[in-house]
């Protein structure tokens, strides 16, 4: 459903990432892959119980499962593959003036950051989205002004922290009548080529409010958000105008749900507004969809709910793309987490 309106252009590309089993699952025990991708578009979940018969299996009598997605990426793609499937197409957008928001939506160890920062080996979207700004630059807009300028923060228990600096303080969000919503006191820094990002990317993430949950696996309940501003000016115009379009790159809160960890007091409140965050982003990607459908005309957009969506309202609406890496493991274990983010996944793919 890569949606395109006439009336609001705003479009949403949902993928799938499969990561394959890790190290530490394997040591576990957890020795089943269940997850198989077909055709790049379609996910199967096959039945956690190795022990179903096959005669359960003729008579359906099996959890299997099958979605269709945008596109989907199977255990042995890297997140080159991953980025060439999703957001290049949209880069050309950004540097024309069109705000983007790119989404990692999935449990917590499922590979969001993987996904989104990635390895010197195989570095992530936040990366190759950079390489690709400057690859432009360097091949279409050499003789132009061009300024990349970038921030890191993130939405802890709906507060602000800047994850360029080394401690932060809490920041606040204020709407200036040009720029729109802003964070106060928020270092941009500007940037000159894709290989300096990595380092800051890798320690912002050690400054990232984490905690073992029981587990045991570092639970990110903080959502990371790279915002990327491209401002250039086009020497071929009449008149000179300045295009300025903003890339957010967004590393969401892992979405199991707080209930489901054995948490209690402080962490339990934390995942009451990392809910309330993924919520609200959740209720402003249904109200885009209907609003672009046509069947609520002037659909309300509910960005005001959260933090993190007042951050990214410009990202969201009207003129603005979308696009949605949901990730899951193949690991048998984390069968109803996956199934969680598939059917979210296939939620959102109706838009
Ligand atoms: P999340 O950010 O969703 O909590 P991570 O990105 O930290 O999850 O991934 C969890 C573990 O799985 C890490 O050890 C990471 O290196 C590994 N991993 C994630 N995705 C992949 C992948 N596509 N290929 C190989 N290893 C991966
Ligand atoms: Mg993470």
């Amino acid at each position: 459903s890569r949606y395109v309106s006439a009336s609001t252009a705003a479009t949403l590309t949902v993928g799938i990432r499969v990561r394959p089993l890790v190290r530490a699952e394997i040591a576990r025990g957890a020795r089943r892959d269940i997850i198989r991708v077909l055709d790049s578009r379609v996910v199967v979940v096959l039945d956690p119980d190795e022990n179903k018969d096959y005669l359960d299996q003729v008579q359906n009598r099996t959890k299997e499962k099958r979605y269709t997605f945008d596109i989907a990426f199977g255990t042995l793609c890297t997140n080159r593959d991953v980025y060439n499937g999703t957001v290049r197409d949209l880069i050309g957008g950004v540097l024309q003036g069109i705000n983007t928001t790119v989404f990692a939506y999935g449990a917590t160890g499922s590979g969001k950051t993987y996904t989104m920062v990635g390895t010197p080996q195989d570095p992530g979207l936040m990366v190759l989205c950079l390489e690709k700004i400057f690859a432009d630059r360097d091949t279409s807009h050499r003789d132009e002004d061009f300024y990349v300028t970038c921030s890191y923060l993130e939405v802890y228990n709906e507060i602000i922290f800047d994850l360029l600096v080394k401690s932060s303080s809490p920041l606040e969000l204020r709407e200036d009548p040009e720029l729109g919503v802003v964070v106060a006191g928020l270092k941009h820094i500007t940037v000159t080529s894709a290989a300096e990002i990595m380092t800051l990317l890798e320690d912002g993430n050690r400054r990232r409010k984490t905690e073992a949950t029981d587990a045991n696996a570092s639970s990110s309940r903080s959502h990371a958000v790279l915002e990327i501003t491209v401002k250039r000016t086009p020497k071929n115009h009449y008149k000179v105008t300045q295009l300025r379009g903003k890339l957010s790159l967004v590393d969401l809160a892992g979405s199991e749900r707080a209930a489901e960890t054995n948490n209690a007091g402080q962490k339990l409140r934390d995942g009451a507004n990392i809910n309330r965050s993924l919520l609200a982003l959740a209720n402003c990607i249904n109200a885009l969809g209907k609003a672009n459908s046509g069947k609520a005309a002037a659909s309300y957009v509910p960005y005001r709910n959260s933090k993190l969506t007042r951050l990214l309202k410009d990202g969201l609406s009207g003129n603005s793309r979308t696009a949605m890496v949901a990730t899951v493991s193949g690991s048998a274990d984390q069968y109803h987490h996956s199934i969680n983010t598939l059917k979210y996944a296939d939620r959102a793919k109706e838009i």
